[in-house]
């Protein structure tokens, strides 16, 4: 039986510890995702483009200054092919940096050189168109292509250089990530084992205060709450065995005078060891309770008036024997016992502690230091009840 308010304190810890872990899973997890789509951005092929652009440059150079020494138009036809290739490149380029989600944002500043360059490279083309009609105009279409093919050159560097930063922020980001996921894994072990030790706790403080409920602090044994408890199931049992059921009252004789001579103290160390000693000597299937100050209970189950008559004796028998070292041999502690037993569930538990009581009353009446038994009036069905259980011991 879980008691509701430490249902519902284990099950509020539970929910805000669940929320923590969620939330905090959220914000790393969405520190991963976009680290995880940057780190794993593959610039290979944008490099290679730009170095395959890079080299038309030195290309063009040497093709106009051998062509120089040989008038014709073979200059022309470099630079044809130059412009050509360039944009080819340049298209190349642009579309993969487009491909390149967090790329394009770091290369913005850039863009208007790509639009310059190939605007510039379009007018060199048409330069060359004209120049194959007018041989004059050869002169100043080779500086524009060497002036062109320069800006392109720097052009190209520039974005090297920048996409050689970004791979270093890269890797800074591959270590962070790493950092991260770490973080996020003690995160969720730590979150885990503060749950787990949680529930340990909670655990044991409802067994502890469960324990408390049921049992008497200075003896250690059952209380009379549980007593009452199982003497509720034991009766619902007996009902339907229809088997007899003994009650047993104990009662320390004189133990005021105990208390009065030796002290409260010591009349608690007679109690406990008392206890100990009707624990030892009663059956596993039988219910000891402390129901009072120096009052002890023994519910005993399927058990005839015989048979708790022999058992009380025992018990009597044995506390008288018992010698505790404190105590002068004289005071040693006896024990008053009233039995009662009831029949196929019959009675109620409060009938059948009130015969034992009587019946304890009348031990005490008679000296002390003795067992006497109360049995309630025999009615038909108890009859019945009777003679069925002891014709299921004989068979
Ligand atoms: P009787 O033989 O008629 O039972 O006499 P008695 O002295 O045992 O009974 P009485 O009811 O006169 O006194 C019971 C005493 O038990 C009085 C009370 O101080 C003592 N007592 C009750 N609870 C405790 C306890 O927890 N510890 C100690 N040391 N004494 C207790
Ligand atoms: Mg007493
Ligand atoms: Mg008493």
């Amino acid at each position: 039986m879980i008691h509701r308010p430490l249902r519902q304190s284990r099950g509020r810890l539970a929910t805000i510890f669940a929320i923590i872990l969620c939330l905090m899973s959220a914000v790393m997890g969405s520190y991963v995702y976009s680290a995880c789509q940057k780190a794993s951005a593959d610039y290979t092929k944008l490099v290679s483009d730009i170095i395959l652009a890079q080299q038309a440059t030195p290309q063009l150079r040497t093709a106009l200054e051998e062509a120089s020494h040989q008038p014709s138009n073979e200059p022309i036809e470099y630079i044809d092919y130059f412009v050509s290739v360039s944009k080819q490149h340049l298209n190349n380029i642009q579309t993969t940096i487009e491909r390149h989600r967090y790329l394009t944002s770091d290369v913005q500043y850039l863009t208007h050189h790509f639009i310059e360059l190939d605007s510039r490279l379009s007018i060199l083309n048409q330069q060359a168109l004209e120049a194959q009609q007018r041989p004059e105009l050869i002169e100043p279409l080779l500086r524009d292509a060497i002036e062109i093919s320069g800006s392109q050159a720097w052009f190209y560097n520039q974005l090297l250089e920048e996409i050689h930063a970004i791979s270093l922020q890269q890797r800074l980001v591959m270590q962070r990530l790493s950092i991260a996921v770490s973080v996020l894994l003690v995160l969720m072990v730590s979150a885990a084992i503060t749950l787990c030790l949680a529930v340990i706790h909670l655990h044991r403080q409802r067994n502890l205060m469960y324990q408390l409920m049921l049992t008497d602090e200075l003896t250690g044994l059952y209380n009379r709450r549980h007593l009452v408890e199982v003497a509720f199931a034991a009766l619902t049992q007996a009902q339907r065995d229809k088997a007899p059921l003994s009650l047993l009252l104990l009662d320390l004789d004189h133990f005021k005078q105990i208390n009065d001579k030796y002290g409260h103290p010591s009349g608690d160390e007679v109690l406990r060891q008392v206890s100990i000693k009707l624990r030892q000597l009663s059956r596993p299937s039988d219910t000891l309770a402390r129901i009072g100050g120096e009052e002890f209970c023994l519910l005993m189950p399927s058990t005839s008036t015989h048979d708790a008559l022999q058992v009380a004796d025992r018990l009597r028998r044995e506390i008288e024997a018992n010698k505790l070292s404190d105590l002068d041999q004289h005071d040693n502690p006896t024990i008053s016992i009233g039995v009662t037993t009831g029949n196929g569930g019959t009675l109620t538990f409060e009938q059948l502690y009130s015969f034992a009581d009587k019946a304890l009353y009348q031990a005490k009446a008679l000296g002390r230091n003795r067992v006497e038994s109360l049995l309630p009036p025999l009615t038909a069905s108890s009859e019945n009840t009777d003679k069925a259980y002891m014709q299921s011991l004989i068979s």
